[in-house]
């Protein structure tokens, strides 16, 4: 628990100190399991598949540690099964822990986070945690085999399903000019692999798992354009179907969105898709976009 109550850079930081604490070991989800808080764990729908809408309803929420400040006031939002929702704004404005609230890692103080029509609360952590996949901004592989790690979100997967989802991630072609292919051992004691690529197995790993609901938090520093293209081709696979909550960086990746929530300092000020924000006058996003295409 202390080092998820110890990390403030949010929920790819995270589930990177996570990965970091449990080095070699399969642990992950298992350690994602003890939630920093107890959350009361009453909860017994067990469903097979969550078909991911997912509502935010006036949800207000302070951290356990921090009661002092609201770092969310009341948040309300929609996103229906297969809708990407893009969120974006300042740093420490609350973006990733929007997410983290979804994966469930605290009760929040006010309000109601509905999936399926349902109070969060009332699922089983299994079946919440089991029905999503993130995608975090650096992904930190476990010591192991490459197969191992696209594995991961499915034990009992096929080689061929393996393969597959290689495939489908872009990933497949730089795995096999390894010379022991998805045997290559990858971590710390194994090969060193591009940010790209390790985003590409995190890719596979969650087309694999096959979840319902997907949080992608973007990557700040910017990979290789070959690579980034490699990156966004799966991600769109990936995303297809699929209700995505994507923690945006650059605009330009979330143009398509469904919807864009501009978060300032813990409160939606904006909602809208590309267009709709870019008409707002004096708009945050529509700010946001002529500062990003000056520089471009
Ligand atoms: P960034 O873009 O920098 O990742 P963000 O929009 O995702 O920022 P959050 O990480 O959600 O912002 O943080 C919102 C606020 O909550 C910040 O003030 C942050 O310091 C605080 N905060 C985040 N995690 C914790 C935690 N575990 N305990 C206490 N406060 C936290």
């Amino acid at each position: 628990t202390t080092f998820i109550g110890a990390s403030f850079g949010g929920i790819a930081e995270m589930y990177a100190q996570i990965q970091k604490a449990v080095g070699a070991t399969e642990r992950v989800f298992e350690l994602l399991d003890e939630t920093p808080e107890k959350i009361n764990t009453n909860s017994s729908v067990v469903v097979e598949k969550i078909s991911g809408n997912v509502a935010f309803q006036n949800v207000s929420f302070s951290y356990p540690s921090r009661n002092e400040i609201q770092v969310l006031k009341d948040v309300t939002f929609t996103a229906t099964s297969g809708q990407k929702i893009a969120i974006v704004g300042p740093s420490g404005a609350g973006k990733s822990t929007i997410a983290s609230l979804l994966l469930r890692f605290y009760n929040i103080d006010n309000g109601e986070i509905i999936i399926d029509h349902k109070n969060i609360n009332a699922y089983d952590l299994e079946t919440l945690r089991g029905n999503m996949s993130i995608v975090p901004q650096d992904v930190i592989l476990f010591g192991g085999t490459i197969k191992e790690n696209i594995a991961y979100g499915k034990p009992d997967a096929t080689e061929a399903e393996i393969l597959q989802a290689a495939q489908q991630a872009n990933a497949l072609h730089f795995i096999e000019s390894f010379p022991e292919k998805m045997e290559t051992l990858v971590g710390e004691r194994g090969i060193k692999l591009s940010g790209g690529q390790r985003q590409r197995i995190a890719i596979a790993r969650a087309l694999l798992k096959n979840p319902s609901i997907l949080i992608l938090d973007e990557a700040t520093s910017s990979l290789d354009s070959e690579s980034e293209k490699l990156v966004q081709e799966a991600l769109e696979v990936l995303m297809e179907g699929r209700t995505s909550i994507i923690i945006a960086h650059r605009l330009a990746t979330i143009r398509n969105a469904d919807q864009i929530l501009v978060l300032d300092n813990g409160k939606i000020t904006e909602k809208g898709t590309h267009h709709e924000l870019l008409n707002l006058e004096n708009g945050i996003y529509k700010n946001l976009s002529l500062l990003q295409f000056n520089h471009n």
